[in-house]
């Protein structure tokens, strides 16, 4: 299936594709450069120290996990 990128760089994910990896409406998504390609991907919140995706508090936009929280104060 191909698809045409418009003026302004946008471009429809097919929707039975969307729907096989579970992305619905407004759901952020990260976008890479790998191999040549761009990988899309739910962006999910991340610890800004060690990359953990659990067991996070936000701070001031950021998230931190508690294991990092802990070695903070
Ligand atoms: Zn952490």
């Amino acid at each position: 299936m191909d698809r045409r990128i418009d003026e302004l760089g946008r471009i429809v994910i097919p929707s039975h594709m969307r729907r096989a990896v579970g992305f619905e409406t407004k759901t952020p998504i990260k976008f890479e450069v790998v191999d040549g390609g761009i990988m899309l991907r739910k962006a999910c919140p991340t610890c800004i120290i060690c990359n953990a995706d659990k067991n996070l508090t936000e701070v001031k936009g950021k998230y931190v996990c508690e294991e990092c929280r802990q070695l903070l104060k």
